[in-house]
């Protein structure tokens, strides 16, 4: 099958002509002939296999094109890479690869094309379009991989057990493109990938979380952490994830099973957020419940401090997995920490408890709501109705509130530097005391947040703690 509609881009023919120059063949391969056949959109990687050097190949490209752009070589891994626009083209020549047990880099050796789409991953990424003139957009498919496309399979092109045993990262990555296609991964690779879990002990944490990442970025992330469930791959990489997993039953009384609990809450945040980090903060809200589950005759299960629990677990987490220790982690950890707080309020909207909600959670009360809501995964439609109904009146009193009293991000209206002319002071306690006072009283709604009110206060707060004011 012939797909030149494939290659309209000038850089095909560009990268043909050079192939010739150089006397050797070259085609397309993996993700862009896989995106292209499932009419995924227009993909901005392009990976161009050289039977030859990869390095030549790209380095002639370069001299063909307009600007001459750069080309960055690679030498441990043979392979060049260049941009065209705003494409990113990578060159590799054609290779044979071997395994041995204790790392995922293979020994290399020059071979041909079907060498090259034998050492691939999965049929559906083998598929190649040439871009030699004898045959230019045919469609060079060995392991029918354009069929596993159509009927959406995960398929390794070789024996799957040792697919997977070689490079271990492949199983991360069977999972995530079964979960950004919505893919079956065949039965003989799933059971490959469940007898070889202990193998992605040799692959580095920073590779596992880009697999992960994509996984949460995908439509419905909860099919990826489902097979990294079945397959026993999440209890090397989250464990924390797979101990909240089963129902407990004491004296007739169960709770949910909170795994499967936290995978809905993911779907459903998803829908309404592309934000990753706080997809992450639906995938961890719930972490904490395991080491703080309790069972109480009188009142049933309980997960007293939980998110407290959890916003400390996630740390440990981010860390374990050498994810960033900066904002983003601060972030979901506050998340964690705070995912109860409008559920409490929700039964009673008062302002001051939303004044409080808003001055913690500062400019993330908006994503804080967003994870509440993701929370409710009730089957029953009356409760359903009711809890997103007592969330938007939370939501409604936000904006209320803001409005009024403009808490979000909060500076108090009285400066400690006002405080310390006010009363002749030197930095002390008492400063502090004041400005907390003010800052409770705006909270509860004693006092507006505005300066005369907070002025007025902080003279009388002053004289109760014995302070003289000074004439000004
Ligand atoms: P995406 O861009 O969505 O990640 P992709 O298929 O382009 O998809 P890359 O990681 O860019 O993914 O890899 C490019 C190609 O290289 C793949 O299509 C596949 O043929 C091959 N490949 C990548 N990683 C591996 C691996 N670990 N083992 C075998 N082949 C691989």
């Amino acid at each position: 099958m012939h797909h030149k509609q494939a290659l309209k881009h000038k850089i095909f023919s560009i990268i043909s002509q050079s192939a010739e120059e150089l006397n050797l063949d070259c085609f397309v391969i993996g993700g862009f002939v896989r995106d292209y056949l499932l009419e995924r959109g227009n993909a901005k990687d392009i990976d161009i296999v050289a039977v030859g050097s990869g390095i030549e190949l790209a380095q002639q490209v370069s001299k063909n094109l307009p600007n001459q752009p750069k080309v960055q070589i690679f030498k441990t891994y043979g392979t060049a890479m260049l941009r065209f626009e705003d494409i990113e083209i990578e060159f590799v020549g054609a290779r044979k690869e071997s395994y041995n047990e204790n790392s995922r880099n293979p020994v290399v050796e020059n071979g041909t094309l079907e060498d090259d789409q034998n050492r691939r991953d999965f049929t559906i990424n083998a598929l190649a379009l040439s871009l030699n003139a004898s045959n230019y957009g045919e469609l060079l498919d060995p392991f029918n991989g354009i069929e596993d496309l159509d009927k959406g399979i995960i398929r390794t092109p070789l024996n799957p057990d040792i697919t997977y045993s070689d490079d271990p990262l492949r199983m991360m990555r069977a999972i995530r493109f079964a979960t950004q296609l919505n893919f079956q991964i065949e039965k003989e690779s799933l059971s490959a990938i469940k007898a070889n879990k202990d193998r992605i002990k040799i692959i580095t944490k920073e590779r596992i979380v880009v697999e992960l990442h994509k996984i949460l970025e995908s439509d419905k992330p909860s099919i990826g952490f489902k097979l990294l469930e079945k397959t026993g791959l999440l209890d090397y990489i989250l464990p924390e994830l797979t101990a909240l997993k089963g129902i407990d039953e004491v004296e007739g009384q169960r709770h949910k099973d909170n795994f499967y609990h936290t995978l809905e809450v993911v779907d459903n945040i998803t829908k309404t957020t592309d934000n990753v980090w706080l997809r992450w903060a639906g995938l961890l809200h719930d972490i904490g419940k395991a080491p703080t589950k309790k069972f109480h005759p009188k009142i049933g299960w309980t997960f007293h401090g939980h998110e407290f629990v959890g916003s400390k677990m996630v740390y440990k987490l981010f860390k374990r997995l050498k994810m960033p220790l900066n904002d983003k982690m601060k972030f979901v950890q506050k998340m964690v920490l705070m995912s109860s707080r409008p559920i409490v309020l929700s039964s009673e909207v008062t302002d001051s408890a939303v004044r409080r909600l808003v001055f913690d959670a500062g400019d993330h009360v908006d994503d804080l709501m967003t994870l509440c809501e993701a929370d409710i995964t009730t089957k029953n439609p009356k409760k359903f109705r009711k809890y997103k109904n007592n969330f938007k009146r939370v939501r409604e009193k936000i904006v209320e509130v803001e409005e009024r009293d403009r808490v979000r991000n909060f500076q108090p209206p009285v400066s400690g530097e006002e405080i310390m002319k006010t009363f002749n002071l030197k930095p002390s306690k008492e400063i502090g005391q004041i400005k907390e006072a003010i800052k409770e009283a705006i909270l509860e709604g004693e006092i507006p947040n505005e300066h005369e009110a907070a002025f007025q206060l902080m003279l009388k707060k002053g004289k109760a703690l014995g302070l003289t004011a000074v004439k000004l």
